[in-house]
């Protein structure tokens, strides 16, 4: 049985002030619920803080990004040792605002994939087709593309331990949802597309769902037999929310 998974992208949103409000309210709010893993992603600068804010809570913290290398001439990057020395679990990887705004190809994104694992991170592939490739009935074409770019690099094994969300990308921040049908028939296709290669991991492997998650649709959506959790952006920000929705996933 997988444990459901909720994390949650705080994006270029917050201020000192404000997160300290939403780490408290997410303190208090997550104390009941029992078998959901519960991680939020904050910029960069506000690591160290939410870190401490979070220490001893059931809250993983993520990064929203993670350098490839390790050390050097990398101006504006942040290393995967840099993100253990502040007890950060997860990094995602591919998430379709860096693909599309700071040239993160599929490449990039396996060969970032593999470094996070090699940090001892647990790298959250983001995946999802645009609206015009969902128009052109290109869905599955493109999650392939993007799945495969790993699968070739590195191997099946990559994904042991590893996460993926697939996120339609015109649901991300739209208010719209794929329906929960919709989405268990690609995650389903994620699952088999892994399960040719390695059933074990396949079986194991979370598939998130993201895009306008909100409490409203959180249960249906995480209810199908394939999602197992989500990311959240949008309704990260607001605790209450995100409580409910981290709750909607428990099993
Ligand atoms: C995201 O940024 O990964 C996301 C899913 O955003 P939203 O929930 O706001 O659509």
């Amino acid at each position: 049985m997988r444990q459901p998974l909720v994390a949650g992208n705080w994006k270029l949103n917050g201020t000192l002030a404000s997160i300290k409000d939403l780490v408290e309210g997410l303190k208090s709010g997550v104390d009941s619920i029992g078998n959901v893993e519960m991680a939020v992603c904050p910029p960069f600068v506000y690591i160290p803080e939410v870190s401490s804010l979070l220490a001893g809570s059931k809250i993983a913290i993520g990064a929203q990004n993670m350098s490839r290398h390790t050390a050097g001439a990398y101006t504006g990057e942040v290393s995967g040792t840099m993100l253990n020395d502040f007890g950060v679990k997860y990094a995602l990887v591919g998430h379709s605002e860096r693909r599309a705004s700071y040239g993160e190809t599929d490449e990039k994104a396996a060969r970032k994939f593999v470094a996070v694992k090699e940090n001892g991170l647990v790298p959250i592939l983001c995946v999802g087709e645009t609206l015009v490739e969902y128009e052109r009935g290109n869905t599955f074409g493109v999650v392939k593309r993007q799945i495969d770019a790993v699968l070739d690099f590195f191997g099946v094994e990559a994904f042991s331990g590893a996460v993926i969300a697939y996120e339609p990308v015109w649901a991300i921040g739209t208010g719209k949802t794929a329906t929960p049908e919709q989405a268990q028939s690609v995650h389903e296709y994620i699952r088999s597309r892994i399960a040719r290669c390695d059933e074990e991991i396949a079986s194991r492997i979370q598939i998130l769902y993201g895009g306008s998650v909100k409490a409203a649709n959180a249960k249906d959506l995480f209810s199908q037999p394939d999602i197992d959790g989500g990311l959240v952006g949008g309704a990260s920000l607001d605790a209450d929310e995100f409580v409910a929705i981290c709750a909607a996933a428990n099993r």
